[in-house]
């Protein structure tokens, strides 16, 4: 693999070459380093984007997303279950996430979506205090919206809307069983016509194969999201993923190298499941090309704590960026 900067740089790399790269020796993937730091040092200096989330509402879940605890249709996951937060309870995480770091916040929900008219007035008077309270860009996670809920949620200071595709598109049958690819595709074109910021990703590590797991790199850099999440499974309990334990910490550093090289310019995060699929290899995850991770706790599992991650980011001479959402007092 003989891969320069020039070669790859505004367009990306081919499919034909990602997977290459995922097919690749250890020493080759390590040569690849230098080039995915370039390129993440070209778009985005030494700074580092962190994010957190809450988990605002949680379980009984109408769908059936193989990988996901908070399911309905999964019985023995012992998750924690509880209804939609209120919105003084989400800006004060939201506020706690700001002093820890943070420059990006998701208010995340599960469910299919959110149409209920008093829960979306919930999440718009947090985004409001979010707004006025912190610095934060607020974000939020609500699954398969209509247009209008996004209407609204934009005007009440939402910034970015994340959903993601979760897989390919020829395996995402094999995970989702009760709402479509379509479907999922849909509400991110909805949230882009609505001016929101869109981050779109998913879960390696499901049982994909390797021309799956590009194809699934590629269907993002269709999609030409704002950001690409990208979240690594950890097999939970009582789900019917709880025994795939798929990925090394190389073909996790493979997987993002992947993505640094589709897609130079874009915000490519680290997301869930860095800390059990990467291990000790955590820090390399900036060397393979991301220029963001999560700080804090995921839906529905513990964290690092956040200032270990910040040492980390630090330790490699990185910088955090700074939240520069202007608050809005009102
Ligand atoms: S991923 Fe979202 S939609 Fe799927 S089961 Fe979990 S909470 Fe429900």
């Amino acid at each position: 693999m003989n891969l320069s900067l020039e070669a790859v740089d505004p367009q990306g790399i081919s499919p034909e070459t990602a997977l290459e790269i995922l097919k690749a020796s250890p020493e080759e993937i390590y040569s690849l380093f230098p080039l995915t730091s370039q390129l993440r040092e070209k778009y985005f200096g030494k700074k580092v984007k962190l994010c957190s989330i809450v988990n605002a509402k949680s379980g009984h879940c109408s769908e059936s997303c193989g990988f996901c605890p908070q399911s309905a249709h999964f019985k023995e996951t012992n998750v924690e279950t509880y209804p939609l937060m209120d919105a003084d309870k989400i800006a004060h995480v939201a506020e706690d996430s700001w002093k820890n770091g943070s420059n990006e916040f998701s208010i995340v929900t599960s469910g299919y979506g959110m149409e209920d008219g008093e829960e979306l007035a919930v999440i718009e008077e947090a985004l409001q205090q979010i707004t006025a309270k912190t610095e934060l860009d607020p974000c939020a996670s609500l699954g398969i919206v209509s247009i209008e809920t996004l209407r609204r949620l934009k005007e009440a200071g939402l910034v970015n809307y994340h959903h993601n595709i979760e897989t390919a598109r020829s395996f995402h049958g094999e995970i989702v069983k009760t709402h479509s690819f379509e479907e999922e595709l849909q509400v991110i074109r909805n949230a882009k016509e609505v001016g929101l910021n869109v981050c779109a990703g998913g879960i390696f590590g499901m049982g994909e194969t390797l021309e799956q797991r590009v194809e699934f790199v590629f269907e993002v850099k269709k999609i030409d999201p704002a950001s690409f999440p990208i979240n690594f499974l950890n097999p939970r309990p009582g789900t019917p993923l709880e025994n795939c334990k798929e990925l090394t910490p190389l073909d996790c550093l493979k997987i993002i190298a992947i993505s640094r090289l589709a897609m130079p310019a874009k915000d490519i995060f680290v997301l869930g499941g860095r800390e059990v699929n990467l291990r000790e290899l955590q820090s390399l995850i900036f060397l393979a090309g991301a220029n963001g991770t999560m700080v804090g706790n995921y839906l529905t599992t513990a964290g690092r704590a956040p200032d270990e991650t910040v040492r980390m980011i630090h330790d490699l001479g990185l910088e955090i960026v700074a939240a520069h959402h202007v608050p809005n007092p009102s």
